[in-house]
């Protein structure tokens, strides 16, 4: 499958990890929209939210707990942070990989068109 985020799972292409474990992995956005800006992804494929299963939701909460923890460890959970998921055209989604971003480090704009 050619999906750039599969491949940052398996090492092909690197990427600055923060944390990983059996089923979450996150590391630092290429591209940063925020001084502190970490992508949070489950291992397993996923293609959006539109495509989660029932049993995909139990990783959902994992990518939570991943990001709350890297925010603490970034040292930007008590100034207040920001998760994202675009999904589809509409919301902005360029990698079909489900991912959230993890945004933070500074007082972020409002959510709008
Ligand atoms: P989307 O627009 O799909 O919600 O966000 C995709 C994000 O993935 C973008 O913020 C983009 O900068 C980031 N991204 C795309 N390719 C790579 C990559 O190869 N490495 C890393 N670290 N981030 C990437």
């Amino acid at each position: 499958m050619d999906c750039i985020f599969c491949k940052i799972v398996d090492g092909s292409i690197p990427a600055n990890k923060v944390f990983e474990n059996e089923e979450v992995l996150a590391f630092h956005d290429i591209n940063p929209a925020a001084p502190v800006h970490v992508v949070v992804i489950p291992k397993k494929h996923i293609a959006s939210l539109n495509e989660a299963e029932d049993d995909d939701w139990a990783i959902m909460g994992e990518i939570q707990r991943a990001a709350r923890k890297v925010a603490e460890e970034l040292d930007i959970a008590d100034t207040g942070y920001r998760i994202v998921n675009n999904c589809g055209k509409n919301g902005g989604q360029e990698v079909f990989h489900i991912h959230y971003h993890l945004l933070g480090g500074a007082r972020l704009a409002p959510l709008g068109v």
